[in-house]
This record gives structure tokens, C-alpha cells and sequence, in this order.
């Protein structure tokens, strides 16, 4: 295996499946296949999970609400995308502990980096909620502060595309795929990864991305034994 301690950046829109909103439990279950798939391997895995499938503070905000309540119901969001996963992950047989930001003690332990590591180590896979635990963030952010802080060897961010693409490859039918560009070039060409804040501390950390397509079978394992699938982004 190329990568000891990843992290994985889920989206909730992702667990939807072919459904408009919530959880599509196939697809659940398909993730917790392909995350076993890694585990049984040895590697260590953590897991920062968003909530768009649920709640986002934006669209509230657009409607009329006020930002931080709506940021807060997003963040809750998350904890139910986390525990769902936690839940379908412990239905494969994988031991799994829920961490969150923002304190909610009866369902999940509260963000502690120690013990996340900790259980990293006995081969617990570790699902991060509730984004930063601050409004106006996104989970990407979240993901990318958490990769650091537990010492990941790189970001694996799951999407429905299979990698970074000159142009929207669902849009343009001449866009082309990168293998590998540097956290310089897409800032350059403005191509869209993750927002700035996330891409940035990525940046500033030297903390590989690599984007791929997580709707493929077995595309996981392979990212993670150096198989070259995917955009790589680094130095
Ligand atoms: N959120 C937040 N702070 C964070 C992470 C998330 O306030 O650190 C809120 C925000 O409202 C966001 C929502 O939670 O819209 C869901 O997260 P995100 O949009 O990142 O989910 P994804 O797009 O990955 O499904």
C-alpha cells in the first residue's frame, strides 16, 4: 500500500445515490464495502463526511435565514451522515468511532486529536462530524484541517468524476484529464477542487489531493495502492 493513514473526503450528495435528497441506503452500503476493502489491508482510515444531501447553510441563507443557524443545521447534518455511515460501516464488520466537532456527548465522542490517532492506530476507522465546528467553513476545509492534524499521508477526495478535467467534463465534451498539476496550476487555470480556504491550507501543508471517482468498484483500494487513477495534486 502506497498510503498508511488517509483521509477521505465524502460529500453528502454523494450518499444519494440516484435520489434527490437523503441517504440512498445501496449506496451506503456500497461505500462501506469499498472502505473495507482498505481497512482489511491495514490502512488506517478517517473520514470527513458532508451534509448537501441534507442541509446547507447557504441555500437556508438564500431563503432568508440567518447564516449561522443555517451553517448549524448543516454541521448537524453532517452527524447524521456520520452516524449512518458509522452504522453501515459496523454492519460490515469494521470498528468504526464517530468523532465530532460540536458537542453532542450521547451520540458521537467530541473531537479529541489524541484519541482520534489512537483509535487510527488500532485500525479504527475514525468519522470525523460536524465539519470545523464553525459556521461560514465547509467540510473540504474540515477535511483538510483534520488530514493535518492526524498526520494523513494524503486527501482522497471521493467524487462522481474520475479526476480534475480541463473544463466540467459533465458540460464540455473536449475537456481533457490532468494525472497529475500542480496546487500552483489550479489555483492559475481556476479550476475548481475544493473551495480556497481548504485548497490552501492543503497548499501551504503540502498535503496531497487526489480526486477520483468513488462510484467505481474497487477504484479505493487501487488509489490507495499507488495505482495511478484520478488527478493527483501536490507540490
Ligand atoms: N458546515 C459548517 N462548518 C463546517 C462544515 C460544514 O458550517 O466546518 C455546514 C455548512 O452549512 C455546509 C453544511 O454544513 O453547507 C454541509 O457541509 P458541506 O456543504 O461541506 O457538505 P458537502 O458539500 O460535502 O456535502
Amino acid at each position: 500500500m502506497q498510503y498508511k493513514r488517509i483521509l477521505l473526503k465524502l460529500s453528502g450528495e454523494a450518499l444519494m445515490g440516484d435520489r434527490q435528497y437523503g441517504i440512498d441506503p445501496k449506496r451506503l452500503a456500497e461505500y462501506a464495502e469499498e472502505i473495507k476493502k482498505v481497512v482489511s489491508m491495514g490502512v488506517e482510515v478517517a473520514i470527513v463526511i458532508g451534509g448537501g444531501n441534507i442541509f446547507r447553510g447557504v441555500a437556508g441563507a438564500s431563503n432568508g435565514m440567518d447564516r449561522v443557524q443555517g451553517d448549524h443545521m448543516g454541521m448537524l447534518a453532517t452527524v447524521i451522515n456520520g452516524l449512518a455511515l458509522q452504522s453501515a460501516l459496523e454492519d460490515e464488520g469494521v470498528q468504526t468511532r464517530l468523532q465530532s466537532a460540536i458537542k453532542i456527548n450521547e451520540v458521537a465522542e467530541p473531537f479529541i486529536r489524541r484519541r482520534a490517532i489512537r483509535h487510527l492506530e488500532k485500525k479504527r476507522v475514525v468519522i470525523f462530524g460536524g465539519g470545523t465546528g464553525n459556521p461560514y467553513f465547509t467540510t473540504d476545509s474540515a477535511a483538510v484541517l483534520r488530514a493535518i492534524e492526524i498526520d494523513a499521508d494524503v486527501i482522497l477526495k471521493g467524487t462522481r468524476v474520475d479526476g480534475i478535467y480541463t473544463s466540467d467534463p459533465e458540460k464540455d465534451k473536449d475537456a481533457t484529464k490532468f494525472e497529475h498539476i500542480s496546487f500552483e496550476d489550479v489555483l492559475k487555470k481556476g479550476l475548481k477542487v475544493m473551495d480556497t480556504t481548504a485548497f490552501t491550507l492543503s497548499q501551504e501543508n503540502e498535503l496531497p489531493i487526489i480526486v477520483f471517482d468513488m462510484n467505481k468498484e474497487g477504484n479505493l483500494l487501487k488509489v490507495v495502492s499507488g495505482e495511478k487513477i484520478g488527478t493527483k495534486v501536490n507540490l
